[in-house]
């Protein structure tokens, strides 16, 4: 019943999203979150990276050979490539497009900086190129976060990574659609930027930065408002703060790999492929994005 409610909840909200573009005319941050937010978390976060290791060629996780054929591209051009981090004991596996705009130094730094609890809610980390820019998508049923062109700012990261805590791979009950989070906006008379505006899933990952800020470093830039969006920012901390937020800890729960498969496609596979991902990008509420920033 519980669920069911949650469930009528997120159907209101969504309609309701529909109807009134905004969920509110003020904001915490008018020129975004990525000024005021990002040098200091460069200056108090590091990357524990202890080895690299490259995959041979012919040979990438399932998950990223789906969104490689998806976006138009070659699976022979990713580079695919082990991370170790020294507060985990399984490497990630991440996916590089040969002509992405991040390197594989920048992904494995920029997701490296993340508390492990929140990088042990993402399968494979994604680079595909863009022409201009920086936007980025999560896969919150599989765990799998994509950027596209030069996304280095951690709050990007961090905001594609807000989504996984969102939904913890059931988006079905996101955080986000739960009566708790949907009265605390209503106490709450700002949203953090305007790209939070654009419904209250993107509202709760750019809280989320706002809370991974605070945890780590006591404060929070100043605000426009102050105070007008504690409700939220009060409620993700009470309740992801000690399991998620904080910069101590192991990994733990972490999605599996998807499988190793080949490189090579035909091109019936190709098609196949790309129809089921327009088929999936359309009506799928797991697909988050594309997000992109002021
Ligand atoms: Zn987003």
């Amino acid at each position: 019943m519980v669920n069911l409610l949650n469930n009528l909840v997120v159907l209101v909200t969504i309609s309701a999203v529909g109807v009134f573009a905004e969920l509110k005319n003020k904001t915490d941050y008018p020129n975004g979150l990525s000024g005021p937010f990002n040098p200091g978390l460069t200056e108090n976060t590091e990357a524990p990276i202890q080895w690299f290791n490259p995959w041979g060629a012919g040979w990438i996780p399932q998950g990223c050979k789906d969104r490689f054929i998806a976006k138009g591209y070659n699976a022979s051009d990713a580079q695919v490539f082990n991370i170790k981090y020294s507060d985990c004991s399984r490497a990630w596996t991440f996916c590089r497009h040969k002509d992405a705009q991040l390197s594989i130094e920048d992904m494995a730094d920029s997701f490296g900086r993340m508390s492990v609890h929140m990088r042990s809610l993402v399968r494979h980390p994604i680079a595909l190129p863009s022409s201009g820019g920086c936007s980025a998508e999560a896969y919150t049923d599989i765990g799998d976060i994509v950027m596209y062109g030069n996304c280095k700012a951690i709050t990007v990261w961090i905001h594609e990574t807000g989504h996984q805590l969102d939904a913890r791979l059931k988006p079905s009950e996101r955080f986000s659609g739960t009566t708790p989070w949907l009265e605390a906006l209503e106490r709450d008379s700002c949203v953090p930027d305007s790209y939070a505006n654009t419904n209250t899933v993107e509202d709760f990952a750019q809280v989320v930065v706002v809370a991974q800020f605070n945890t780590l470093l006591g404060y929070k830039p100043k605000e426009a408002f102050p105070g007008c969006l504690d409700h939220r920012h009060g409620l993700l901390e009470l309740t992801y703060r000690y399991d998620y937020l904080e910069y101590i800890g192991r990994c733990s729960n972490r999605p599996d790999d998807s499988k190793v498969v080949s490189t090579e496609t035909t091109q019936r596979e190709r098609r196949r492929m790309m129809k089921r991902a327009r088929a999936q990008e359309d009506n799928d509420p797991s697909v988050v994005g594309p997000c992109s920033f002021p």
